[in-house]
């Protein structure tokens, strides 16, 4: 079976999104470095803009779309981050947006995703098929659904983030990608066999929600409940049936890490490196600070996903780990 997008994909992306999207920084640890005894370049998206690399998926989506798509808009279903992503692209290209949300999701995102100007529509997430709820909507306005992960040119965006740590750092032995639906982790993983065909991929999911790691096992996508973590970003169910079949080709593997080692990551982040990260971005920085692969001597390329996380909850998880 043919994956639904390659290289060509990925190059075509980075060019749609140039000069909308940022080019994040990728930063060094002389003390991560020392305590793994590697090197590894981790690519701040916590910088990108809406705070997380779904801004490069997002805007890669919506400018394909057609003039009578543009005029009717885009919806999205989102626990966060791809909703504010999707809010602003669709400001940015001046179409209408409507996301619908889990009246869970952290106040923050929900605020931040009304602030870009998009109608927010919230939803029940332990009752609601938001995907069902998503479609009735999108059905009556005529609007153009774009999910969050199991959507080509979603993924194709998403793959612009290894692209470019890969052209800054050169090739790479092992890039660290966190997991949730698998866009980002498929996308960078076809990108990373164009660019540096002998990097092995890791895909790295929160301990409760290790349904993709299940799924390799399975041999088939495995839907779990909704996990109940701290890593908001990767509360899903499920990998998509795009983007499963690019981790099954491409991604040497799937690692496990646990809530306290996303905040003791998300400390290290603070006070070595200055950088604010919330706990589904700190997923792949744990793998690696937490020896879940062997990094000896390699160069390490680690995705920081995101860094949308409201004080309160900043402070009170930073502080949980004093107590
Ligand atoms: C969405 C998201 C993820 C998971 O991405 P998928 O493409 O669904 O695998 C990880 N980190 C952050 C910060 C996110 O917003």
């Amino acid at each position: 079976m043919s994956l639904a997008i390659g290289p060509s994909d990925v190059a075509a992306a980075a060019r749609r999104i140039a000069g909308i999207a940022h080019r994040t920084p990728v930063l060094t640890s002389a003390t991560a470095n020392a305590r793994v005894g590697a090197e590894l370049f981790f690519k701040c998206e916590n910088l990108q803009r809406t705070g997380s690399f779904k801004f490069r998926g997002a805007c890669n989506a919506l400018s394909r779309f057609t003039p009578g798509q543009r005029k009717a808009g885009v919806l999205a279903f989102s626990s966060g981050n791809h909703a504010q992503a999707v809010a602003l692209a669709a400001r940015l290209l001046g179409m209408p947006a409507v996301i619908v949300m889990p009246e869970d999701a952290p106040s923050l995102k929900i605020e931040a995703t009304r602030g870009y100007g998009a109608e927010v529509i919230l939803y029940d997430r332990y009752t609601v098929d938001r995907e069902v709820l998503g479609r009735r909507i999108a059905d009556e306005r005529g609007m153009t659904l774009v999910p969050p992960y199991d959507h080509a040119d979603v993924m194709a965006g998403q793959g612009t983030a290894a692209a470019e740590l890969i052209e800054e750092v050169g090739p790479l032995d092992l890039l660290l990608v966190c997991v949730g639906g698998g866009g980002l982790l498929s996308g960078c993983a076809v990108a990373t066999r164009a660019l540096s065909p002998q990097c092995r991929v890791f895909g790295v999911e929160p301990e409760a929600g290790n349904d993709v790691q299940q799924s390799l096992a399975a041999g088939h996508i495995v839907h779990i409940d909704v996990p109940r973590t701290i890593a908001d970003g990767a509360q899903t169910q499920h990998a998509g049936t795009l983007t499963f079949p690019v981790i099954q080709s491409l991604v040497a593997g799937i690692e496990t890490v646990s809530d306290a080692e996303l905040v003791a990551t998300m400390g290290f982040f603070a006070e070595r490196m200055k950088l604010v990260v919330e706990p589904t971005g700190c997923l792949a920085a744990a793998a690696a600070l937490h020896g879940k692969v062997g990094l000896a001597d390699r160069r390490v390329g680690i995705i920081v996903s995101g860094g949308n996380v409201g004080v309160a909850r900043y402070a009170a998880l930073l502080g949980g780990e004093l107590a």
